[in-house]
């Protein structure tokens, strides 16, 4: 961080992303796309900072010592994060992570963006408020966790978790208060097509579909919830941005469902962001076309 500090002018405002791998990541493209759309008063430059798992202490230490406004924290140090910052919003207590770090003086905030990115991103892509909505949620690692609790803040009437290993669908479906549950446990196939058939929204909160993630027994795709029980009058979400559309996506597609690949919550979380570090609105539309451009539909 100190290079990319000494590289810019004094004034200059650096933010960035940390993660392990990083060069991959998109989130410099699309803060840098924001700035160059913005008003902004200063220069507002966006790095990737590859960092090893166990050294994001010593990363926000380089970010308080390099005068980073603000950080952008992906895997795997979400859950470090939110145990070294100063002070953290109500979200990434609860979820127990943190994907945007903003530097005031020296004071670290820790905050979660991803929910709210998934959100917004239902509504801008699909036109869908869950509000009063049954919403089904597969999976139950970090993304699952912000889209349950962000589901239900949102006024979901009903958010099913259903996971590979059922134990930590409990946990996160605990996140959703009342409104949460899981699939049941005797008849599980029965209750999971009752459960299917039900659902407003059906959303896609693992790495099946990534190029490279392939089910435990044949090789291919295992689908907890297959696409072909989907139909028209139903919203299905992938989380997964690349491939865009993973064949989970397409075969919903096919069934009748409407379709909202990852790439909208990709860029409304990193919105979220832009926002928090420069306290002014984030040009999402330009951000959602860079990240077009990058990663295109087919491609
Ligand atoms: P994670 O914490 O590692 O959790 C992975 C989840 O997927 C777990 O529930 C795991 O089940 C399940 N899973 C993994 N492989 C599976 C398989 N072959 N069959 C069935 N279930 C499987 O990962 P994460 O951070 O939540 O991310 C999940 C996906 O969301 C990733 O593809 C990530 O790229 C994407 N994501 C997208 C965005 C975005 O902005 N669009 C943001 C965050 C994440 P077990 O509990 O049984 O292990």
């Amino acid at each position: 961080m100190a290079g990319a500090r000494s590289s810019l002018g004094r004034d200059a405002r650096l933010v960035g992303v940390i993660g392990s791998p990083v060069a991959h990541s998109l989130s410099p493209l699309l803060h840098e796309t924001a700035f160059g759309a913005m008003d902004l008063p200063e220069t507002w430059r966006s790095f990737a900072f590859e960092v090893t798992p166990g050294q994001a202490a010593a990363a926000l230490e380089d970010m308080r010592r390099s005068e980073l406004t603000g950080l952008s924290v992906t895997m795997p140090h979400k859950a470090a994060v939110a145990g070294l910052v100063d002070e953290s919003s109500a979200v990434a207590r609860r979820l127990g992570a943190v994907n945007c770090v903003i530097n005031r003086d020296g004071d670290l905030l820790g905050v979660n963006t991803d929910g709210e990115g998934f959100i917004a991103s239902l509504a801008r892509g699909a036109g869908f408020d869950p509000a009063g909505r049954r919403c089904l949620v597969v999976g139950a690692g970090g993304a699952a966790r912000a889209v349950v609790l962000a589901l239900a803040e949102a006024g979901a009437d009903e958010v099913v978790v259903v996971n590979r290993t059922p134990g930590r669908a409990l946990e996160v479906a605990e996140l959703a208060g009342a409104v949460g549950s899981v699939v049941g446990s005797a008849d599980v196939e029965g209750a999971l097509a009752r459960t299917v058939g039900a659902a407003d929204l059906v959303v896609n909160a693992t790495p099946i579909g990534m190029t490279g993630v392939s089910g435990p027994t044949t090789g291919g795709e295992q689908w907890i919830v297959s696409p072909d029980h989907l139909q028209a009058g139903q919203v299905a979400a992938d989380l997964v941005y690349s491939p865009r559309p993973t064949r989970w996506l397409a075969a919903a597609e096919a069934a009748g469902a409407r379709t909202l690949d990852g790439l909208g919550m990709l860029v409304h979380q990193a919105a979220a962001q832009v926002s928090l570090w420069t306290g002014l609105d984030a040009p999402v539309a330009a951000m959602w076309e860079a990240g077009e451009v990058a990663l295109p539909a087919g491609g």
